[in-house]
């Protein structure tokens, strides 16, 4: 739950009473919208302001690759106005409720209807499955396209925030600038990504990195590592001169500090998954950034 109103005693007494009576969504006399994770949760909220009251499903810091959704999830999905979905199998255990509510016509989003989605080539020749990569939250102006089009969607629902999106898709296209500057310092031929999973490559595309390779090929966080594929990915780390690993959320840590003792190669922790305290997007890629800047410059 998550709502903008000020922590005084009074508010938390009106919000207990508004949840008693059964409702998963406090009645305050606007529309409620349900984002599935806190990311995505956090562009929504800036997107609706005071005008819509945002629940956001996932816990921070909660693995999305290994969520799933509780009775009460679905009861707040079944009584939002509209529910901003990333799709692409992020919320794999979401889909059967996210399509009943739909058929009682609940307005569903699902963000990557909405971008050019990238489609994962890695896996090719080791057993994956290749497909759609639901990562484009570490891409900024993957995620203006996204607000520029939940726009009208609120609109359908008496959302109106017509004149607040521009400035948003302003303020996106302007991190997606600092995030090219902050990443300058990074010479071409350290531009290389090994991750805990395939969660970079919107980011690499964007930014001109390339993927070398995943601690758990894939991706998902939840996939299994196979002793070839670490053996091959060894051996890639050290071909292409790797200093270093991301690890991410879900990321084995014995099997990422092994690879990291056997070849060298630092291990830096990359919060590609999680919303920073402050509860900003902005903060959120720019600690991306930072990461990847200082590790690799
Ligand atoms: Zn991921």
């Amino acid at each position: 739950m998550r709502l903008r109103i000020a922590p005084t005693i009074g508010a938390v007494a009106l919000l207990a009473a508004a949840c008693s009576g059964g409702g998963a969504t406090p009645d305050l006399g606007i529309p409620s919208v349900v984002v599935t994770y806190p990311i995505l949760g956090a562009v929504v909220a800036d997107l609706v302001g005071d005008r819509a009251a945002v629940t956001i499903l996932m816990g921070n810091g909660v693995d999305p690759h290994d969520w799933s959704p509780s009775a009460k999830d679905i009861e707040r999905v079944e009584k939002a106005d509209l529910v901003v979905a990333n799709g692409l199998n992020l919320e794999e255990g979401l889909e059967k409720p996210l399509a009943e509510a739909e058929m009682r016509g609940v307005v569903v989003f699902r963000a990557t209807d909405h971008v050019t989605v990238r489609q994962s080539g890695a896996e090719a020749g080791n057993g994956h499955e290749a497909g759609g990569d639901p990562h484009f939250w570490v891409d900024p102006l993957a995620m203006r396209d996204v607000v520029l089009a939940l726009a009208p969607a609120l609109g359908s629902v008496g959302i109106d925030v017509a004149d607040r999106a521009p400035a948003l898709g302003t303020s996106l296209a302007d991190l997606d600038a600092a995030t090219r500057a902050t990443l300058a310092v990074v010479p071409e031929a350290r531009r290389l990504l090994v991750t805990g999973h395939e969660s970079m490559g919107y980011f690499a595309n964007r930014y001109g990195f390339r993927l070398v390779g995943a601690v758990v090929p894939g991706l998902t966080s939840q996939g299994e590592v196979a002793a070839g594929q670490l053996a091959d990915l060894r051996a890639a780390i050290e071909a292409e001169g790797v200093t270093v690993i991301f690890t991410e959320i879900g990321t084995p840590a014995a099997v990422v500090e092994a690879i990291g003792r056997e070849t060298g190669a630092a291990v830096v922790e990359l919060p590609s998954h999680t919303l920073p305290a402050n509860g900003s997007y902005a903060t959120f890629i720019g600690q991306i950034a930072t990461a990847i800047a200082t590790a690799l410059r």
